[in-house]
Protein backbone atom coordinates (compact mmCIF):
# COMPACT_ATOMS: atom_id res chain seq x y z
CA UNK A 1 0.00 0.00 0.00
CA UNK A 2 1.73 3.72 -0.96
CA UNK A 3 1.34 5.91 2.03
CA UNK A 4 3.34 9.20 2.32
CA UNK A 5 5.40 9.16 5.23
CA UNK A 6 4.45 10.16 8.49
CA UNK A 7 5.73 13.64 9.84
CA UNK A 8 8.18 12.17 12.49
CA UNK A 9 10.91 14.65 13.42
CA UNK A 10 14.51 13.73 14.15
CA UNK A 11 15.21 13.31 17.94
CA UNK A 12 15.17 17.18 19.24
CA UNK A 13 14.85 18.77 15.85
CA UNK A 14 15.40 22.04 16.00
CA UNK A 15 15.33 25.06 13.35
CA UNK A 16 19.05 26.01 13.47
CA UNK A 17 18.55 28.55 10.79
CA UNK A 18 18.64 31.37 13.13
CA UNK A 19 17.88 34.13 10.52
CA UNK A 20 18.48 37.60 12.71
CA UNK A 21 22.19 36.23 13.44
CA UNK A 22 22.49 35.51 9.51
CA UNK A 23 21.12 39.56 8.56
CA UNK A 24 23.23 40.75 11.10
CA UNK A 25 26.54 39.04 9.80
CA UNK A 26 25.55 40.25 6.47
CA UNK A 27 25.09 43.79 7.94
CA UNK A 28 28.21 43.61 9.10
CA UNK A 29 31.88 45.43 8.12
CA UNK A 30 33.35 45.01 4.96
CA UNK A 31 36.85 43.01 6.39
CA UNK A 32 39.90 44.16 4.90
CA UNK A 33 42.42 42.65 2.83
CA UNK A 34 44.40 40.96 5.84
CA UNK A 35 41.32 39.65 7.11
CA UNK A 36 40.18 38.12 3.80
CA UNK A 37 43.70 36.57 3.49
CA UNK A 38 43.75 35.02 6.71
CA UNK A 39 40.38 33.16 6.16
CA UNK A 40 41.34 32.07 2.44
CA UNK A 41 45.23 30.77 4.43
CA UNK A 42 42.84 28.96 7.06
CA UNK A 43 40.64 27.07 3.93
CA UNK A 44 44.13 26.34 2.12
CA UNK A 45 45.35 24.48 5.59
CA UNK A 46 42.28 22.32 4.52
CA UNK A 47 40.68 23.88 7.90
CA UNK A 48 36.80 24.45 7.65
CA UNK A 49 35.60 28.12 8.06
CA UNK A 50 32.63 28.79 10.51
CA UNK A 51 29.46 30.68 9.23
CA UNK A 52 31.32 33.85 10.21
CA UNK A 53 34.18 33.71 8.01
CA UNK A 54 31.95 32.48 5.42
CA UNK A 55 30.23 35.47 5.97
CA UNK A 56 33.12 37.77 5.72
CA UNK A 57 34.02 36.48 2.27
CA UNK A 58 30.70 36.77 1.12
CA UNK A 59 30.87 40.33 1.95
CA UNK A 60 33.78 41.12 0.12
CA UNK A 61 33.12 42.85 -3.18
CA UNK A 62 36.57 44.43 -3.61
CA UNK A 63 37.07 43.04 -7.45
CA UNK A 64 41.33 42.36 -6.60
CA UNK A 65 40.15 40.43 -3.26
CA UNK A 66 37.65 38.87 -5.67
CA UNK A 67 39.94 37.31 -7.55
CA UNK A 68 42.18 36.01 -4.83
CA UNK A 69 39.09 34.06 -3.53
CA UNK A 70 38.66 32.54 -7.18
CA UNK A 71 43.03 31.53 -6.80
CA UNK A 72 42.14 30.32 -3.75
CA UNK A 73 39.59 28.20 -4.20
CA UNK A 74 41.29 26.95 -7.84
CA UNK A 75 43.96 26.04 -5.61
CA UNK A 76 41.87 23.83 -3.06
CA UNK A 77 40.61 22.52 -5.57
CA UNK A 78 43.49 20.87 -6.86
CA UNK A 79 45.61 20.20 -3.59
CA UNK A 80 42.24 18.56 -2.12
CA UNK A 81 40.68 16.74 -5.28
CA UNK A 82 43.73 16.51 -7.69
CA UNK A 83 41.90 16.50 -10.99
CA UNK A 84 39.72 13.61 -10.96
CA UNK A 85 35.99 14.48 -11.73
CA UNK A 86 33.17 12.04 -10.99
CA UNK A 87 30.68 11.56 -13.73
CA UNK A 88 27.17 10.86 -12.80
CA UNK A 89 23.70 10.91 -14.82
CA UNK A 90 20.43 11.89 -13.41
CA UNK A 91 17.18 9.71 -14.17
CA UNK A 92 13.59 10.71 -13.95
CA UNK A 93 11.44 8.10 -12.81
CA UNK A 94 8.38 9.63 -12.01
CA UNK A 95 6.70 13.03 -11.85
CA UNK A 96 3.21 12.76 -10.21
CA UNK A 97 3.65 15.71 -7.37
CA UNK A 98 1.33 16.67 -4.46
CA UNK A 99 2.96 20.14 -4.17
CA UNK A 100 3.21 22.84 -5.86
CA UNK A 101 6.64 24.46 -5.65
CA UNK A 102 5.55 27.96 -8.07
CA UNK A 103 8.83 27.45 -9.45
CA UNK A 104 8.81 23.55 -10.85
CA UNK A 105 6.59 22.54 -14.14
CA UNK A 106 6.11 19.33 -12.14
CA UNK A 107 3.80 21.06 -9.70
CA UNK A 108 0.23 19.62 -9.21
CA UNK A 109 -1.43 22.99 -10.55
CA UNK A 110 0.67 22.44 -14.09
CA UNK A 111 -2.18 20.86 -15.99
CA UNK A 112 -0.05 21.12 -19.19
CA UNK A 113 2.67 18.55 -17.73
CA UNK A 114 2.39 15.30 -19.28
CA UNK A 115 2.33 13.40 -15.87
CA UNK A 116 4.17 9.74 -16.05
CA UNK A 117 5.57 6.88 -13.82
CA UNK A 118 7.95 4.60 -15.64
CA UNK A 119 7.30 1.29 -15.29
CA UNK A 120 10.00 -1.36 -14.28
CA UNK A 121 10.48 -2.35 -17.56
CA UNK A 122 10.52 0.92 -18.97
CA UNK A 123 13.07 2.00 -16.29
CA UNK A 124 15.49 -1.31 -17.61
CA UNK A 125 15.61 0.46 -21.12
CA UNK A 126 16.70 3.42 -19.82
CA UNK A 127 19.38 1.65 -17.90
CA UNK A 128 20.19 0.17 -20.53
CA UNK A 129 20.42 3.14 -22.60
CA UNK A 130 22.73 4.55 -19.77
CA UNK A 131 24.70 2.02 -19.43
CA UNK A 132 25.14 1.83 -23.44
CA UNK A 133 27.14 5.03 -23.29
CA UNK A 134 29.28 4.17 -20.58
CA UNK A 135 27.53 5.56 -17.21
CA UNK A 136 27.93 3.96 -13.70
CA UNK A 137 26.88 6.14 -11.53
CA UNK A 138 22.91 7.63 -11.73
CA UNK A 139 20.90 9.66 -9.40
CA UNK A 140 16.92 8.61 -9.22
CA UNK A 141 14.57 11.80 -9.47
CA UNK A 142 11.33 11.62 -8.08
CA UNK A 143 7.97 14.47 -7.59
CA UNK A 144 6.58 13.64 -4.17
CA UNK A 145 3.87 11.30 -4.15
CA UNK A 146 2.41 8.92 -1.87
CA UNK A 147 2.94 6.58 -4.92
CA UNK A 148 6.84 7.28 -4.51
CA UNK A 149 6.68 5.56 -1.14
CA UNK A 150 9.73 4.13 0.25
CA UNK A 151 9.37 0.39 -0.76
CA UNK A 152 8.80 1.91 -4.26
CA UNK A 153 11.70 3.77 -4.58
CA UNK A 154 13.70 0.69 -2.88
CA UNK A 155 11.80 -1.54 -5.34
CA UNK A 156 13.40 0.85 -8.02
CA UNK A 157 16.83 0.84 -6.71
CA UNK A 158 17.24 -2.70 -6.68
CA UNK A 159 15.79 -3.10 -10.08
CA UNK A 160 18.32 -0.53 -11.63
CA UNK A 161 21.51 -2.49 -10.08
CA UNK A 162 19.77 -5.63 -11.46
CA UNK A 163 20.01 -4.75 -15.08
CA UNK A 164 23.30 -5.64 -16.87
CA UNK A 165 24.00 -5.04 -20.61
CA UNK A 166 27.06 -5.50 -22.37
CA UNK A 167 30.31 -4.75 -20.11
CA UNK A 168 27.55 -2.31 -18.85
CA UNK A 169 26.17 -1.77 -14.77
CA UNK A 170 25.19 0.66 -12.96
CA UNK A 171 27.66 0.74 -10.01
CA UNK A 172 26.03 3.70 -7.64
CA UNK A 173 22.50 4.96 -7.28
CA UNK A 174 22.18 8.08 -5.54
CA UNK A 175 18.68 9.43 -4.62
CA UNK A 176 16.83 12.88 -5.24
CA UNK A 177 13.39 12.28 -3.53
CA UNK A 178 11.19 14.06 -1.07
CA UNK A 179 12.53 13.43 3.07
CA UNK A 180 11.69 10.46 3.92
CA UNK A 181 10.62 9.07 7.88
CA UNK A 182 13.21 7.17 9.57
CA UNK A 183 11.32 3.62 8.88
CA UNK A 184 11.54 4.72 5.04
CA UNK A 185 15.78 5.86 5.10
CA UNK A 186 15.96 2.26 6.36
CA UNK A 187 14.32 1.16 3.70
CA UNK A 188 16.17 2.74 1.12
CA UNK A 189 19.69 2.16 3.04
CA UNK A 190 18.72 -1.38 2.78
CA UNK A 191 18.18 -1.01 -0.75
CA UNK A 192 21.62 -0.14 -1.48
CA UNK A 193 21.52 3.55 -1.99
CA UNK A 194 24.34 5.79 -2.63
CA UNK A 195 23.71 9.69 -1.48
CA UNK A 196 20.12 10.68 -0.57
CA UNK A 197 19.59 14.49 -1.74
CA UNK A 198 17.01 16.80 -0.32
CA UNK A 199 17.64 20.73 -1.37
CA UNK A 200 16.09 22.91 0.62
CA UNK A 201 15.77 25.14 -1.80
CA UNK A 202 15.41 28.20 0.25
CA UNK A 203 16.50 28.67 3.84
CA UNK A 204 14.67 31.90 3.85
CA UNK A 205 11.58 31.11 5.87
CA UNK A 206 9.29 33.92 4.68
CA UNK A 207 10.44 32.99 0.99
CA UNK A 208 10.24 29.21 1.84
CA UNK A 209 6.38 29.70 2.45
CA UNK A 210 6.08 31.73 -0.32
CA UNK A 211 7.47 29.26 -2.70
CA UNK A 212 5.68 26.41 -1.20
CA UNK A 213 1.96 27.84 -1.02
CA UNK A 214 -1.16 26.19 0.58
CA UNK A 215 -0.80 23.07 3.10
CA UNK A 216 1.65 20.97 1.75
CA UNK A 217 4.26 18.11 2.75
CA UNK A 218 7.05 20.39 0.92
CA UNK A 219 5.40 23.39 2.31
CA UNK A 220 6.55 22.56 6.43
CA UNK A 221 10.17 23.92 6.76
CA UNK A 222 11.28 22.12 9.70
CA UNK A 223 9.88 19.00 8.25
CA UNK A 224 12.12 19.21 5.15
CA UNK A 225 14.85 21.07 6.78
CA UNK A 226 15.07 18.07 9.31
CA UNK A 227 15.24 15.68 6.82
CA UNK A 228 18.17 14.50 6.47
CA UNK A 229 18.80 14.23 10.03
CA UNK A 230 16.38 11.84 9.97
CA UNK A 231 18.44 9.98 7.19
CA UNK A 232 21.39 10.00 9.44
CA UNK A 233 19.03 8.98 12.62
CA UNK A 234 17.93 6.29 10.02
CA UNK A 235 21.82 4.95 9.40
CA UNK A 236 22.29 7.07 6.21
CA UNK A 237 25.32 8.70 6.82
CA UNK A 238 26.00 9.68 3.11
CA UNK A 239 23.55 12.69 2.66
CA UNK A 240 23.26 15.88 0.06
CA UNK A 241 22.61 19.62 0.67
CA UNK A 242 21.48 22.09 -1.95
CA UNK A 243 19.99 25.43 -2.68
CA UNK A 244 18.28 26.25 -5.74
CA UNK A 245 19.43 29.75 -6.26
CA UNK A 246 17.32 32.45 -7.10
CA UNK A 247 14.70 32.55 -5.24
CA UNK A 248 16.16 35.03 -2.44
CA UNK A 249 19.73 36.33 -1.38
CA UNK A 250 22.50 33.94 -2.54
CA UNK A 251 24.80 35.78 0.14
CA UNK A 252 21.89 34.39 3.13
CA UNK A 253 21.45 31.29 1.14
CA UNK A 254 25.42 30.33 1.34
CA UNK A 255 25.43 31.03 4.99
CA UNK A 256 22.22 28.80 5.53
CA UNK A 257 23.77 26.06 3.39
CA UNK A 258 27.14 26.02 5.35
CA UNK A 259 25.01 26.42 8.59
CA UNK A 260 23.43 23.24 7.81
CA UNK A 261 26.50 21.06 7.15
CA UNK A 262 27.77 22.48 10.10
CA UNK A 263 24.81 21.30 12.01
CA UNK A 264 25.26 17.67 10.55
CA UNK A 265 28.98 17.34 11.13
CA UNK A 266 28.84 18.85 14.49
CA UNK A 267 25.49 16.65 15.51
CA UNK A 268 26.34 13.25 13.54
CA UNK A 269 30.25 13.90 13.04
CA UNK A 270 29.87 13.40 9.66
CA UNK A 271 29.21 16.45 7.29
CA UNK A 272 27.27 16.46 4.12
CA UNK A 273 28.92 13.94 1.06
CA UNK A 274 27.80 17.16 -1.02
CA UNK A 275 25.95 20.54 -2.20
CA UNK A 276 24.58 21.16 -4.91
CA UNK A 277 23.89 24.89 -5.98
CA UNK A 278 21.23 24.55 -9.17
CA UNK A 279 20.12 28.28 -10.29
CA UNK A 280 16.75 28.68 -11.52
CA UNK A 281 16.05 27.51 -14.96
CA UNK A 282 12.85 28.39 -17.11
CA UNK A 283 10.19 25.80 -16.68
CA UNK A 284 6.82 25.00 -18.23
CA UNK A 285 3.97 27.06 -16.73
CA UNK A 286 6.65 28.65 -14.47
CA UNK A 287 6.94 33.27 -13.89
CA UNK A 288 9.64 33.93 -12.60
CA UNK A 289 10.13 37.13 -10.18
CA UNK A 290 13.82 37.97 -11.53
CA UNK A 291 14.68 39.73 -8.27
CA UNK A 292 17.27 37.31 -6.68
CA UNK A 293 18.11 35.53 -9.82
CA UNK A 294 22.41 35.04 -9.69
CA UNK A 295 24.34 36.02 -12.43
CA UNK A 296 27.74 34.32 -13.86
CA UNK A 297 30.36 36.69 -11.85
CA UNK A 298 28.07 36.25 -8.34
CA UNK A 299 27.91 32.38 -9.39
CA UNK A 300 31.16 31.77 -9.69
CA UNK A 301 31.59 33.89 -6.19
CA UNK A 302 28.95 31.01 -4.52
CA UNK A 303 31.10 28.07 -5.80
CA UNK A 304 34.36 29.47 -5.14
CA UNK A 305 33.21 30.60 -1.20
CA UNK A 306 31.25 27.09 -0.60
CA UNK A 307 34.59 25.50 -1.98
CA UNK A 308 36.67 27.24 0.43
CA UNK A 309 34.05 27.43 3.51
CA UNK A 310 33.81 23.03 3.54
CA UNK A 311 36.79 21.88 1.73
CA UNK A 312 36.39 18.54 2.37
CA UNK A 313 32.57 18.68 0.93
CA UNK A 314 32.04 17.40 -2.71
CA UNK A 315 30.67 20.58 -5.18
CA UNK A 316 27.85 19.29 -7.97
CA UNK A 317 27.43 21.27 -10.88
CA UNK A 318 24.70 20.24 -13.17
CA UNK A 319 23.98 20.18 -16.70
CA UNK A 320 21.57 23.11 -15.90
CA UNK A 321 24.28 24.92 -17.17
CA UNK A 322 25.74 25.94 -20.46
CA UNK A 323 28.91 24.19 -21.41
CA UNK A 324 31.20 27.24 -21.64
CA UNK A 325 30.74 28.23 -18.00
CA UNK A 326 30.73 24.75 -16.65
CA UNK A 327 34.15 24.45 -18.45
CA UNK A 328 35.34 27.57 -16.22
CA UNK A 329 33.43 26.48 -13.30
CA UNK A 330 35.06 23.19 -13.32
CA UNK A 331 38.10 24.81 -11.87
CA UNK A 332 36.74 26.81 -9.39
CA UNK A 333 36.50 23.42 -6.91
CA UNK A 334 33.59 21.41 -8.61
CA UNK A 335 34.17 17.72 -7.88
CA UNK A 336 31.26 15.93 -9.43
CA UNK A 337 29.10 16.89 -12.98
CA UNK A 338 26.76 14.80 -15.04
CA UNK A 339 26.91 14.52 -18.65
CA UNK A 340 24.56 13.32 -21.52
CA UNK A 341 21.44 14.06 -19.28
CA UNK A 342 18.15 13.74 -20.23
CA UNK A 343 15.53 15.33 -17.69
CA UNK A 344 12.36 14.09 -19.59
CA UNK A 345 10.49 10.80 -18.31
CA UNK A 346 11.94 7.82 -21.01
CA UNK A 347 14.50 10.81 -22.61
CA UNK A 348 17.43 7.99 -22.80
CA UNK A 349 15.38 6.18 -25.29
CA UNK A 350 12.26 8.57 -26.66
CA UNK A 351 13.52 12.06 -26.99
CA UNK A 352 16.41 12.10 -29.76
CA UNK A 353 18.21 15.18 -29.31
CA UNK A 354 14.97 17.51 -28.56
CA UNK A 355 14.78 18.96 -25.59
CA UNK A 356 10.36 18.32 -24.71
CA UNK A 357 9.28 20.95 -22.48
CA UNK A 358 5.84 19.11 -21.56
CA UNK A 359 8.04 16.31 -20.02
CA UNK A 360 10.95 18.17 -18.40
CA UNK A 361 10.52 19.62 -15.03
CA UNK A 362 13.14 22.97 -16.35
CA UNK A 363 14.83 22.98 -19.74
CA UNK A 364 18.69 21.91 -19.55
CA UNK A 365 21.83 23.95 -20.82
CA UNK A 366 24.03 21.61 -21.53
CA UNK A 367 22.92 18.18 -23.92
CA UNK A 368 26.16 17.34 -25.08
CA UNK A 369 26.53 13.87 -25.15
CA UNK A 370 28.71 12.15 -22.53
CA UNK A 371 31.50 11.20 -25.08
CA UNK A 372 31.81 14.89 -25.69
CA UNK A 373 31.91 16.18 -22.17
CA UNK A 374 34.33 13.08 -21.70
CA UNK A 375 36.50 14.43 -24.35
CA UNK A 376 36.30 17.94 -23.26
CA UNK A 377 37.25 17.53 -19.81
CA UNK A 378 40.50 14.78 -21.31
CA UNK A 379 41.69 17.77 -23.56
CA UNK A 380 41.38 20.00 -20.08
CA UNK A 381 43.83 18.03 -18.34
CA UNK A 382 40.79 16.15 -15.61
CA UNK A 383 40.89 12.75 -15.07
CA UNK A 384 36.61 11.65 -15.80
CA UNK A 385 35.95 9.40 -13.23
CA UNK A 386 33.72 6.73 -12.80
CA UNK A 387 35.14 5.06 -9.60
CA UNK A 388 32.85 3.54 -7.22
CA UNK A 389 35.48 1.03 -5.40
CA UNK A 390 34.93 1.96 -1.34
CA UNK A 391 31.20 2.37 -1.80
CA UNK A 392 30.99 -1.16 -3.37
CA UNK A 393 33.61 -2.75 -0.94
CA UNK A 394 31.21 -1.71 2.22
CA UNK A 395 33.34 1.47 2.87
CA UNK A 396 30.54 3.83 3.38
CA UNK A 397 31.44 7.42 4.34
CA UNK A 398 33.51 6.96 1.23
CA UNK A 399 34.39 10.93 0.79
CA UNK A 400 35.33 10.71 4.52
CA UNK A 401 38.02 7.76 4.02
CA UNK A 402 39.44 9.49 0.88
CA UNK A 403 40.71 12.50 3.06
CA UNK A 404 41.49 11.30 6.37
CA UNK A 405 43.48 8.48 5.45
CA UNK A 406 46.78 10.25 4.11
CA UNK A 407 47.92 8.98 0.65
CA UNK A 408 44.43 7.34 0.56
CA UNK A 409 43.51 9.57 -2.53
CA UNK A 410 47.50 8.61 -4.76
CA UNK A 411 46.89 5.03 -3.45
CA UNK A 412 43.28 4.21 -4.34
CA UNK A 413 41.31 7.06 -5.94
CA UNK A 414 43.47 7.88 -8.49
CA UNK A 415 44.62 4.54 -10.01
CA UNK A 416 40.65 3.70 -9.40
CA UNK A 417 40.20 6.76 -11.31
CA UNK A 418 42.58 5.55 -14.52
CA UNK A 419 40.99 2.43 -14.71
CA UNK A 420 37.27 3.37 -14.75
CA UNK A 421 38.56 5.73 -17.34
CA UNK A 422 40.60 2.70 -19.09
CA UNK A 423 37.36 1.09 -19.16
CA UNK A 424 35.19 3.62 -21.14
CA UNK A 425 37.79 4.16 -23.57
CA UNK A 426 38.11 0.51 -24.56
CA UNK A 427 33.61 -0.03 -24.07
CA UNK A 428 32.54 3.27 -25.41
CA UNK A 429 34.56 6.10 -26.31
CA UNK A 430 34.70 7.72 -30.17
CA UNK A 431 38.11 7.28 -31.51
CA UNK A 432 38.73 11.68 -30.90
CA UNK A 433 38.23 10.77 -26.90
CA UNK A 434 40.13 7.50 -27.11
CA UNK A 435 42.89 8.88 -28.49
CA UNK A 436 43.51 11.67 -25.76
CA UNK A 437 42.19 9.45 -23.01
CA UNK A 438 45.58 7.21 -23.98
CA UNK A 439 47.22 10.09 -23.94
CA UNK A 440 46.18 11.06 -20.16
CA UNK A 441 46.13 7.96 -18.90
CA UNK A 442 50.14 7.74 -20.36
CA UNK A 443 50.54 11.32 -19.03
CA UNK A 444 49.49 10.06 -15.17
CA UNK A 445 50.99 7.07 -15.46
CA UNK A 446 54.46 8.88 -15.82
CA UNK A 447 53.63 10.72 -12.66
CA UNK A 448 52.77 7.85 -10.37
CA UNK A 449 56.10 7.05 -8.45
CA UNK A 450 57.46 3.42 -9.05
CA UNK A 451 56.97 0.68 -7.06
CA UNK A 452 53.91 -1.55 -6.37
CA UNK A 453 51.03 0.85 -6.81
CA UNK A 454 52.12 1.75 -10.25
CA UNK A 455 52.89 -1.75 -11.38
CA UNK A 456 49.44 -3.16 -10.19
CA UNK A 457 47.32 -0.34 -12.12
CA UNK A 458 50.01 -1.19 -15.32
CA UNK A 459 48.84 -4.61 -14.75
CA UNK A 460 45.11 -4.19 -14.39
CA UNK A 461 45.14 -1.64 -17.74
CA UNK A 462 46.35 -4.12 -19.51
CA UNK A 463 43.85 -6.62 -18.53
CA UNK A 464 41.17 -4.32 -19.22
CA UNK A 465 42.11 -3.98 -22.47
CA UNK A 466 43.44 -7.62 -23.46
CA UNK A 467 41.67 -9.59 -21.47
CA UNK A 468 37.97 -7.39 -20.63
CA UNK A 469 38.27 -7.93 -17.24
CA UNK A 470 35.89 -5.48 -15.63
CA UNK A 471 34.79 -4.37 -12.32
CA UNK A 472 37.53 -2.66 -10.75
N1 LIG B 1 10.42 16.33 -5.78
C1 LIG B 1 11.51 16.20 -4.88
C2 LIG B 1 11.75 17.47 -4.11
O1 LIG B 1 11.24 18.49 -4.50
O2 LIG B 1 12.48 17.39 -3.15
C3 LIG B 1 12.72 15.79 -5.66
C4 LIG B 1 13.50 16.81 -6.30
S1 LIG B 1 12.98 17.76 -7.65
C5 LIG B 1 12.36 16.64 -8.80
C6 LIG B 1 14.64 18.17 -8.06
C7 LIG B 1 15.11 19.56 -7.80
O3 LIG B 1 14.96 20.31 -8.99
C8 LIG B 1 14.38 20.40 -6.77
O4 LIG B 1 14.81 20.10 -5.47
C9 LIG B 1 14.71 21.81 -7.21
O5 LIG B 1 15.84 22.33 -6.52
C10 LIG B 1 15.09 21.66 -8.67
N2 LIG B 1 14.23 22.48 -9.56
C11 LIG B 1 12.90 22.56 -9.55
N3 LIG B 1 12.48 23.46 -10.47
C12 LIG B 1 13.59 23.97 -11.06
C13 LIG B 1 13.82 24.96 -12.07
N4 LIG B 1 12.82 25.63 -12.66
N5 LIG B 1 15.09 25.23 -12.42
C14 LIG B 1 16.12 24.59 -11.84
N6 LIG B 1 15.97 23.65 -10.90
C15 LIG B 1 14.72 23.34 -10.49
FE1 LIG C 1 7.14 18.41 -6.87
FE2 LIG C 1 9.78 18.45 -6.29
FE3 LIG C 1 8.78 19.86 -8.36
FE4 LIG C 1 8.23 20.62 -5.89
S1 LIG C 1 10.28 20.55 -6.84
S2 LIG C 1 6.74 20.49 -7.57
S3 LIG C 1 8.08 18.68 -4.84
S4 LIG C 1 8.80 17.65 -8.16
Amino acid sequence: MCALPSMELSKNAVDFIDENHLNALLAGKKPDATRIREIIAKSLAKEALSVEETAELVLTDDPALIEEIFAAARELKKTVYGNRIVLFAPLYIGNDCINDCTYCAFKRSNFDAIRRTLTPEEIGQQVVALEDKGHKRLILVFGEHPKYDADFIADTVKNVYSVKSGNGEIRRVNINAAPLDIEGYKKVKEAGIGTYQIFMETYHHDTYSMMHPGNTRKGNYLYRLDGLSRAFEAGCDDVGLGVLFGLYDWRFEVLSMVRHALYLQERYNVGPHTLSFPRLRPAQGVDFNEEYFVDDEDFKRIIAILRLAVPYTGLILTAREKPELRRELMSFGVSQIDAGSRIELGGYTEAGDAQVMEREQFSLGDIRSLDEVMCELISDGYVPSFCTSCYRSGRTGEHFMEFSIPGFIKRYCTPNALLTLEEYLVDYASEETRAVGEKLIAEELAKMEDGEMKNRTLKQLEEIKDRNVRDI
